[in-house]
């Protein structure tokens, strides 16, 4: 059932602190909230709400402290989303009384990908292998000195491709088991891109940020949530000096503060989670989640037109992905594991060394 019940805002941080768990993480994250929102530095404060859990807790945090009703709300519309998120922004606007301003990219997801490319399996992925189709890679083996005389421009993504970067580096190909060979023997017959993520996603929040002249950029990363994203980061604020300072209340939340924080206020999350049984939201079917094929499912059943258009958009990726895991199988089955793989190439490259 619809809960219609509007939230009421705090008085005092006694008050708030007093309504909430007694869990050390909760209690010393309002205090900071409280604080940083208050604080006379900031006169503009923009909050980037996505519609998803983490989201909703940081809402509910930062609608609990902002005593002079200082932060701006903002939604940014990819142009692929669900519909549940959008019915679940309506909720939030009524529950707390607020407006959450819809951020349009100017460019939106469709014509992003349609223009520049889809995204394959992450974004770091997606970024090294657009750099290889920029210079018409042909995709094959060759040691690096090789490869670069043929595409002398193409240094970064010719060091991932040959991994050069280092030995442990996490900027080397070896870092997705398979992919090189993989994409040796089956060389992308489309175009791979991350320019969705930058020009539907980041670039239009920053250009909000600046042209709103926002003081303090509050957002939703938990460290424990892992990716690029939270590792990104090493505390919940950075001070920018000539910008703007980024907050991120939720910085350090485990799973179980999470837990505690939405049974204690009564958190209600939008119908992706409760009805789709979705674990993540965002961008409806983005290829780089784990679990696009699940995810697949559920578009397909509850949002049946949103089905059509994401395999529209991300057909290529979806099919090459599937490609690639079926890949892997074989692989692992032919030599045991890539690591046993890996062990042997480098026995017969030391061997032709010598
Ligand atoms: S999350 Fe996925 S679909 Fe959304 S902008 Fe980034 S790459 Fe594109």
């Amino acid at each position: 059932m619809e809960d219609t019940s509007r939230e009421t805002q705090f008085s005092n941080l006694d008050d708030i602190i007093q309504s909430c768990p007694k869990n050390t993480v909760i209690v010393n994250n309002i205090i900071k909230a409280y604080h940083k929102i208050n604080s006379d530095i900031y006169k503009k404060i923009a909050c980037a709400i996505s519609g998803g859990a983490d989201s909703d807790i940081m809402l509910d945090i930062c609608h609990k402290c902002d005593d002079n009703n200082k932060i701006n709300y903002v939604w940014c519309d990819t142009g692929l989303e669900y519909q549940a998120t959008k019915d679940h922004l309506k909720y939030l606007e009524k529950k707390y009384d607020i407006e959450i301003k819809v951020n349009k990219a100017p460019k939106p997801i469709p014509i992003i990908c349609h223009k520049y490319g889809q995204p394959f399996l992450s974004k770091a992925v997606s970024e090294y292998i657009l750099r290889l189709q920029k210079h018409n890679f042909d995709f094959k083996d060759g040691t690096f000195d090789e490869l670069i005389t043929k595409y002398p421009n193409c240094k970064i993504a010719l060091q991932w491709w040959c991994n050069e970067a280092g030995e442990s580096s996490r900027f080397n190909i070896r870092q997705n088991k398979w992919l090189k060979e993989f994409m040796i023997a089956n060389p992308p017959a489309f175009k791979i891109s991350n320019k969705c993520c930058t020009y539907a996603k980041k670039d239009i929040m920053k250009k909000y940020l600046e042209e709103n002249n926002i003081d303090l950029n509050i957002t939703g990363i938990r460290k424990a949530e892992g990716g690029a994203r939270a590792v990104a980061y090493k505390s919940c604020f950075d001070d920018n000096v000539d910008k703007y300072d980024n907050y991120r209340p939720l910085f350090w939340y485990k799973d179980s503060d999470k837990s505690e924080y939405e049974e204690k206020h009564g958190i209600i999350h939008s119908k992706c989670y409760s009805e789709y049984g979705l674990k993540r939201t965002g961008c409806a079917g983005c290829p780089f989640g784990r679990d696009f094929e699940q995810e697949l499912e559920a578009i397909k059943k509850f949002e049946p037109k949103l089905f059509k258009a994401v395999n529209n958009i991300f057909g290529d990726s979806y099919e090459y992905t599937r490609e690639y895991k079926k890949f892997c199988k074989e692989m692992d089955k032919k030599y045991g594991s890539y690591t046993a793989y890996l062990g042997g190439m480098t026995k017969i490259n030391k061997e032709e060394d010598e």
